[in-house]
């Protein structure tokens, strides 16, 4: 079971086509003749272009084929996660389908309904109470192993920003390991997991490297200002990365980017052979810039990690954030949009406001010297969190789509700044809260 998702084609104002790479390997002769009967989704659901007419029938034939399952998968654990969710939301409509053997009226891509024909052609009311006993326990923990008990890892990749989702997989996925296979993007395949069954925090990818031409620029951490002062680019290769240093990733591609910045930053933790084995860090442009501070997408993540750990003693889950910079109000301030929800339910949880500002304060406990400092010179408001209603993040998905990005590349953006996103966050906002203390200077050596 791979959920695989496709995205309309745009052309170029040249007028040549563009598509994500995903989407060509997708709608590609390899694919159908080659991979796709290993799939349970039929080609035609993958290449519907309505993602919730897509998703909505590949799970439906997962359900079907639920016996045949070995793997449950999807390119980016953050998919999977948002499979759980559309699956909370419809698991009643796909079981009414399976008990009628009948397809829900408000399918109606052709391919969707021809392909679906083939696989749901008779009522099948013992898998539909079976399905039901399952959705109707007390608790969702395990769930994918209930529902496909032949499965034997989940394959998502869940490192870098994705890491965020470990938590609530493992909480579905009831001890399956979780495999992180390759390290791609559109520019080509980077790297690959030799040890697929490492955990994630020890997941890191070997370089391929007759991939593409591979070049390292060194990451002072900390010290990006000073670099660009200097001017100074010391451009590494492939042979000469050093054990324990971070590097931000630049290519030469075969289809045509020369010395192209992936925008990665991969840290070098050691060696196959001669080719360096990296452990994905974070992206490069993922900062929350006010005035001078910057607060990269990393340090974020930890804060959010330890206000996960904090809320997961109250039975909360965080199902996704992101976060703004808010300069309305003198001095700016850091502004996370957080949806919440009780863990084993979809319902929004009743909050007390102090556990939410405490939240606040853990969040800036873990940021960095400068924002530290900033806030006790108050040019730096108070860190707000926004929380949102049950689907908003579910509605950002469905804007960036909306917008020709691809469910199955979609990564939740940490930080947003264009003005249409933030009103969609913000039309749903239904508590603010923010940090009730000053953050010291505990973590100051950091
Ligand atoms: P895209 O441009 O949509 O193809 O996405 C490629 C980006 O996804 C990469 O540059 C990384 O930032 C991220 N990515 C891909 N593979 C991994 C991985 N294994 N771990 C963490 N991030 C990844």
């Amino acid at each position: 079971m791979q959920l695989l998702f496709v995205r309309p084609e745009i052309k170029a104002p040249s007028g040549l086509p563009m598509r994500s790479i995903l989407t060509s390997y997708l709608i590609g002769k390899n694919f159908e003749k080659h991979e796709s009967s290993l799939h349970t989704s039929p080609i035609a659901t993958i290449l519907c272009s309505d993602s919730k007419q897509s998703m909505y029938c590949q799970m439906l034939c997962a359900l079907l084929q639920r016996k045949e399952v070995v793997c449950v998968g999807s390119v980016f654990g953050s998919t999977l996660v948002q499979a759980i969710r559309f699956f909370e939301d419809y698991w009643k409509e796909l079981c009414s389908n399976i008990r009628r053997g009948q397809l829900s009226a408000c399918i109606s891509d052709t391919g969707c309904i021809n392909s679906l024909s083939m696989i749901l052609n008779k009522p099948n009311p013992e898998l539909a109470d079976l399905i039901e006993d399952i959705c109707n326990a007390k608790s969702w923990e395990g769930i994918i192993k209930k529902l496909w008990p032949g499965t034997k890892c989940i394959d998502a990749i869940v490192t870098g920003s994705m890491a965020q989702y470990i938590p609530m997989l493992e909480f579905y996925c009831g001890g399956l390991p979780l495999v992180s296979k390759y390290y791609a993007s559109s520019e080509g395949l980077l790297g690959i997991n030799l040890k697929p069954l490492s955990k994630p925090c020890d997941t890191c990818y070997t370089l391929v490297p007759n991939m593409a031409y591979f070049e390292f620029l060194p990451v002072h951490e900390n010290n990006e200002e000073e670099r660009s002062k200097k001017e100074v680019i010391e451009v590494v290769d492939l042979v000469n990365v050093k054990l324990g240093q971070c590097y931000e990733l630049v290519v030469t591609t075969f289809i045509g980017l020369y010395r192209y910045k992936v925008g990665d930053i991969l840290k070098v933790t050691g060696y196959h052979n001669n080719a360096p084995q990296f452990q994905f860090v974070r992206r490069k442009d993922a900062f929350l810039s006010i005035d001078s501070e910057k607060t990269a997408e990393d340090e974020l993540a930890e804060g959010i990690l330890q206000a996960k750990l904090f809320v997961g003693q109250f039975q909360l889950q965080l199902v996704d954030y992101t976060s703004a910079v808010d300069i309305s109000l003198i001095p700016g301030h850091c502004t996370l949009f957080w949806e919440l929800k009780m863990e084993g339910s979809s319902k929004s949880p009743e909050l007390s406001p102090s556990i939410i500002e405490e939240c606040c304060y853990i969040v800036e406990q873990s940021l960095n010297f400068v924002y530290r400092a900033s806030r006790m010179g108050n040019s730096i408001g108070p860190l707000e969190i926004r929380m949102v209603k049950h689907g908003t993040f579910d509605a950002l998905i469905d804007f960036s789509v909306s917008k020709g990005s691809s469910v199955s590349q979609y990564k939740t953006p940490r930080c947003i700044k264009l003005e249409e996103a933030l009103k969609i966050l913000n039309s749903r906002v239904v508590g603010r809260y923010f940090s009730q203390q000053l953050p010291g200077y505990k973590k100051l050596n950091k």
